[in-house]
């Protein structure tokens, strides 16, 4: 299939004048041979190089021609961090147009570079393994942090079925749980516009759903290794970073879900080092938070607004004492109390509209069961955590970012009032 950014932009009503770096798409048997005349019609004719890693160069197998320069960086202890950055721009010459040949960390690495020196992008994803090869942010790891920096969005991008379909199944597996997370992220974003009139634009979350339901759709196909399959997942993951740069922000990819992710990246002193894949840990937290949000959704209204009434933001000691060494971060991060902005006259009002969107979720199990079947982590003990945590990652997994979840809301709820259904064991 071939995506252009005019079938992209959404027709919608949300004021926003969206915008795209992105230009066209091709997700394809031989979509690398389509560079050449693409990249001409682009007016990206000058020289280019390519950064690559030792496995995607041989997985792309010289389906990139005509490079001017070719980097491969030594795919052993590669991550997006200084050391990537510079391994990649030490062998760099003047060229103003870079194409990221590889997974997420070759992407992320040469995004970051490319908006360093203004140079464009080309993405070559070598495998459907994450969401962000359309983004226009890096996640980096600098200084020992990780940190959002802005980066270049590609113009173009070439996703070869015959190289991504037959990547590591582990990889695709946790491309998978990336994707199916947007179940959570999208409520999260649509919970949001109906409790505070948080920006939101129904196109960009139409967009993001059909992919998204068309991905889940393809489970069968993608566990099987088929190519039909696992270009439905490639356009899901693709997209995500579309509806990225549709609206300025990772809202519509990033909820609950990603938060419980990011808490085990973060050193909190009660959570081991959880060494899995991005999509592993994003699978795990979306079952997490499609059962939380199941069992929280059928509170009362009342219930809720009294809560809110007494809730306080949690105080920097206790901050201190749960997130350990990553705790001024997130005391700097939440200083504006996202759920401020959540009124009890909101809740009253708006609650039969939460419910309602909330309903239209689907089942835990179901997705358990994708997820297993294309051979995904399902459980926290899988990940190496103790499942006994469950309630105290949902709690304070929100504050990773100031952001605001119906995770955050029902945590916090919680913390307050009567309503204790809502942490602790599962059934
Ligand atoms: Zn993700
Ligand atoms: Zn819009």
């Amino acid at each position: 299939m071939i995506l252009t950014r005019e079938e992209l932009m959404p027709s919608c009503a949300c004021g926003k004048e969206h915008s795209l770096i992105t230009e066209k798409i091709f997700i394809a048997r031989g979509a690398a041979d389509a560079m050449p005349d693409a990249m001409g019609e682009s007016g990206l004719r000058a020289d280019f190089a390519v950064i690559y890693d030792g496995n995607t160069r041989d997985a792309l197998g010289g389906r990139i021609r005509g490079a001017h320069r070719e980097i491969v960086l030594d795919p052993k202890g590669l991550h997006a961090d200084e050391r990537g950055v510079a391994a990649a721009e030490d062998k760099l010459g003047g060229e103003t147009i870079l194409v990221a040949a590889g997974s997420g960390t070759v992407h992320v690495i040469t995004r970051f570079i490319a908006a360093k020196r203004g140079a464009a992008l080309i993405s070559v994803p070598t495998a459907a393994s994450v969401d962000g090869f359309a983004a226009g942010v890096a996640a980096m790891t600098l200084g020992g942090f990780k940190v959002t920096r802005p980066a270049v969005a590609p113009r173009l991008v070439f996703a070869d079925t015959e190289v991504f379909a037959r990547a590591p199944r582990r990889l695709t597996a946790s491309g998978f749980g990336d994707a199916i997370g947007k179940y959570v992220s999208l409520a999260d974003w649509e919970t949001a516009r109906i409790l505070t009139g948080e920006y939101w634009c129904s196109g960009v979350a139409e967009l993001m759903q059909t992919a998204l339901e068309e991905a889940a759709a393809a489970a069968p196909g993608i566990a099987a290794g088929e190519e039909e399959g696992c270009e439905k997942l490639m356009q899901a993951l693709i997209l995500s970073g579309v509806a990225m740069q549709l609206v300025g922000t990772s809202r519509p990819a990033s909820g609950a879900e990603h938060h419980i992710s990011h808490l085990t990246e973060i050193g909190v002193p009660w959570l081991p080092a959880v060494d899995k894949l991005h999509g592993e840990k994003v699978g795990v937290g979306t079952l997490l938070s499609l059962r939380a949000y199941f069992r929280w959704r059928v509170q009362q209204s009342d219930a809720l607004v009294r809560a809110m009434q007494a809730w306080r933001q949690p105080s920097e000691d206790m901050l201190r004492a749960e997130f350990g060494p990553a705790a001024d971060a997130v005391i700097a991060e939440n200083a504006e109390d996202c759920l401020r902005a959540v009124t009890p006259d909101a809740i009253r009002q708006k609650w039969t509209a939460v419910k309602a969107r909330l309903s239209l979720l689907p089942q835990a199990a179901a997705v358990e069961k994708l997820l297993r079947s294309v051979g995904a982590p399902t459980a926290l003990e899988e990940l190496g955590i103790d499942p006994d945590l469950e309630g105290r990652i949902l709690r304070w997994s929100p504050y990773v970012r100031n952001r605001l979840t119906f995770m955050r809301l029902m945590g916090a709820s919680s913390a307050v009032s009567d309503i204790h259904c809502c942490l602790g064991a599962l059934e």
